[in-house]
């Protein structure tokens, strides 16, 4: 763990193993943090907030923009342990790397760009004008999930210390290792001892102590709702400023006039890309009856062309290389999912297989046609590469569809009719939709969730306001 500038061990000296999900290898080991480690790191964040916090703005971005650059010289290596503890193709753990550079380097830019307010004010009490300033909030938690560890990681850790604040970051206790190296390139950038520490250790045991810690007053937390709700639960009487980006159950609407190569094309990166462990996915699909054949031809077409295997190893031509579910247990879930969408009249139109492997954790990527509104795959999120696809003849039945889940992260709508796109962005009850566009997260807008996707957002200029408190200063005597 990196606590003040020391690599450190676990102050009980325990270890957590960290285990490739393709080969069941053992990859790596790091320390699994108790509390007394827990409440050191949050000590060490806290005295070092004063000095970070008064640094020249300039300064911290020129630390951040460099960081971005040591993360691209170093693609190759984060994207190799990426894939060992992980699971994602080497492909896309380059993308995923790709990424979390462009964003330390959207807020290292971002962050000499912030501006306060002046105004005029009455003069009941002398003549006085206001300023609206901000100041960083102090030590902040990052937790992030296994899906996407270091993508998730810059979007907390980058806005987080171009404001000034300090952090203690925990990745999840399955993907630690990678966020790891680029805290060792953080500091190598230039960030202070004590500005950046990260503890390896699991959510049950260190998490609560963590959120609760009466000097962490700031926390960013994505993962699954309940998680989300259960440090909800601490923050909350504390007060404490919290985001939350949960999980979710996103609706793509594809219109009669859709151009169906390109919606197929935009599902299935949305749908099979990092073996479905997103939060932003197609996660139901509803087509338009006129299209509704091709569409589904076409996705059955290009989902066979997936091989799940060792993500180091590349598929032959035209086969593309899709990695495991993270564990096994996540595997499990899916299954039943499956089973469950079968059950409420689904049918399993390819896919859903374990293949014949004795080892990884290895699920064929699945279509599931019009499993009934009542199953798992409707009602809860699906968390991997099953998708159910679904017929719609009239658009309001579409609308009422694709809100009727607990979740509102992402949306989209496959059409080039005004008037559909304006009644979707009006009526789908979501953070976010596009229109004839992938589900990508883009670090120049805001995102984040409504219902049970969460709160608050991350990504975009607004992310910073996330990281500071605005304080109203009066200035009288002036005449
Ligand atoms: P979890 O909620 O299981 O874990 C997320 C993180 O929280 C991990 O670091 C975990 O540690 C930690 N944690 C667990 N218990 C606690 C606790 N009591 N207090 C504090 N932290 C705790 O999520 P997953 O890792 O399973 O990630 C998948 C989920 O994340 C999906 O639901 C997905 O939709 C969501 N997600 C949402 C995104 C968004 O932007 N809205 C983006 C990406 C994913 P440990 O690993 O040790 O258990």
């Amino acid at each position: 763990m990196l606590i003040g500038g020391e690599w450190r061990r676990a102050a009980a000296g325990e270890e957590i193993e960290v285990v490739n999900p393709a080969t069941e290898d053992v990859v790596g080991s790091v320390p699994s943090a108790g509390t007394q480690d827990v409440e050191l790191a949050v000590e060490t964040a806290k005295r070092a907030f004063p000095e970070w916090s008064a640094t020249d703005v300039e300064h911290r971005a020129g630390i951040l923009a460099k960081a971005a650059t040591l993360i691209e010289e170093r693609a190759k290596d984060l994207a190799a342990t990426l894939t060992a503890e992980q699971g994602k193709p080497v492909l896309e753990a380059r993308g995923e790397v790709t990424h979390l550079a462009h964003g330390v380097r959207f807020y290292a830019e971002a962050a000499t760009k912030v501006r306060g307010a002046y105004q005029d004010l009455p003069s009941a009490f002398g003549p006085a004008y206001g300023m609206v300033i901000r100041r960083p909030m102090g030590v902040c938690a990052a937790i992030t999930p296994y899906n996407f560890p270091l993508t998730l990681l810059g979007t907390k850790v980058a806005p987080a210390l171009a404001s000034g604040n300090t952090v203690v970051a925990k990745p999840a206790s399955t993907t630690p290792l990678a966020t790891l190296e680029v805290a060792r390139i953080f500091a190598e950038a230039g960030v202070p001892d004590g500005v950046l520490n990260v503890v390896t250790g699991r959510g049950a045991d260190i998490g609560d102590v963590l959120v609760g810690h009466p000097d962490v007053r700031r926390i960013a937390f994505t993962g699954e709702t309940g998680t989300g709700r259960h440090i909800m639960g601490i923050a909350g009487p504390q007060l404490k400023r919290v985001t939350l980006e949960l999980g979710g159950s996103d609706p793509v609407i594809v219109c009669a006039d859709a151009d169906v190569d390109a919606a197929v094309k935009a599902v299935i990166i949305g749908r099979y890309w990092n073996a479905g462990q997103a939060c932003l996915g197609c996660k139901r699909v509803f087509v338009h009856d006129s299209v509704y054949d091709a569409f589904v031809s076409q996705l059955v077409e290009r989902v066979g062309r997936y091989e799940p295997g060792d993500g180091t190893v590349k598929a032959e031509k035209p086969k593309l290389r899709m990695g495991p579910i993270h564990t096994r247990k996540g595997r499990d879930e899916l299954l039943a999912q499956i089973e469950d969408g079968v059950a409420h009249g689904g049918e399993v139109l390819i896919g859903g297989g374990t293949g014949s492997g004795d080892k990884g954790f290895f699920l064929e990527p699945a279509v599931v046609a019009e499993p009934g509104d009542e199953s798992r795959l409707v009602t809860e999120e699906v968390f991997g590469p099953v998708l159910p696809v679904f017929r719609f003849g009239d658009f309001d039945d579409a609308i009422r569809r694709a809100n009727d889940t607990p979740y509102g992260l992402g949306s989209s709508i496959w059409t080039h009719d005004a008037r559909l796109i304006h009644r979707a962005a009006q009526e789908i009850d979501a953070g976010m939709t596009w229109v004839n566009q992938i589900h990508y997260g883009y670090d120049e807008l805001p995102f984040g969730g409504v219902k049970d996707s969460g709160f608050g957002k991350e990504h975009g200029i607004e992310a910073l306001d996330s990281y500071v408190e605005t304080k109203s200063v009066v200035v009288g005597g002036l005449g």
